[in-house]
């Protein structure tokens, strides 16, 4: 279970519960009368809670269940129908927890854009270039968003033999966000697409991250 606090226009805040694997009862939070403060009472820390305790509900909380997550490999398919080209949830459903669906839809937009610009083939030829060039963007960003998806033992997929790996060094740098303000604006930088995932493999992320294991 995890909660965010988001400020958005007029002074309003936007309050998000996430539960995984049905972790939230559908019916306690929205029938019960305090469902929603009772679920944020839940959470491992409690300092939403405290903060709704003052807060005033501007409408009714609402649930939004995503099954899974999908993405298409459509840049794999050969025999692709002439003239149709796909973007955004049409090829990759991502886990909405991590709020990165509207930024791949901009670098997806950005990327037809200057394909368009640029084009030399035929419309078919310039599909399957903007197809390829959406793999490429969404590649690093599955890969982060399984590698905390699959934390949860219950979910199912194909894991990449590096998650292991991946989830240590992920939960390093989580760790060392709350520490080091450094490391906290390169990771949210990461986060939100503003800069690739090799950004926290940067020598000096990664020397605090051995300094952390090995000299605390
Ligand atoms: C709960 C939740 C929270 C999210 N939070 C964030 C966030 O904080 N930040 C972020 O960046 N992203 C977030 N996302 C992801 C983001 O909403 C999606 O990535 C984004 O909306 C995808 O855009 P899209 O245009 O591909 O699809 P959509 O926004 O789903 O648009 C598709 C549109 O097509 C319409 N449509 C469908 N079928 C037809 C049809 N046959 N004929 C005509 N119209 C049709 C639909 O009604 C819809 O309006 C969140 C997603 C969810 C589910």
């Amino acid at each position: 279970m995890g909660g965010t606090i988001s400020k958005v226009e007029g002074d309003q805040y936007i309050v998000t519960m996430i539960g995984y694997l049905n972790t939230i009862s559908v019916k306690d939070t929205i029938k019960k009368e305090d469902g929603f403060l009772e679920l944020a009472k839940t959470l491992p820390k409690l300092d939403i809670y405290h903060e709704l305790l003052n807060a005033t509900p501007l409408n009714k909380p609402s649930i939004y269940q995503v099954p899974q997550i999908k993405w298409k490999r459509i840049d794999k398919v050969k025999a692709f129908p002439n003239g149709l080209l796909l973007m955004r949830a049409t090829i990759c459903r991502i886990d909405p927890v991590f709020g990165q669906g509207m930024s791949i839809a901009v670098l997806e937009a950005l990327a037809l854009q200057k394909i368009l610009q640029e084009q030399k083939g035929s419309l078919q030829q310039t599909i399957t270039v903007f197809h390829k060039k959406v793999a490429k963007i969404i590649a690093p960003i599955w890969k982060m968003v399984i590698t905390e998806d699959f934390r949860y033992p219950d979910i199912t997929g194909k894991k990449p033999i590096e998650l292991k790996i991946q989830q240590w060094y992920a939960k390093q740098i989580y760790l060392l966000s709350i520490e080091k303000r450094d490391v906290y604006d390169h990771f949210i930088k990461v986060m939100n697409l503003v800069e690739p995932i090799s950004f926290l493999m940067k020598p000096r992320i990664l020397g605090s991250v051995l300094r952390r294991i090995f000299v605390k």
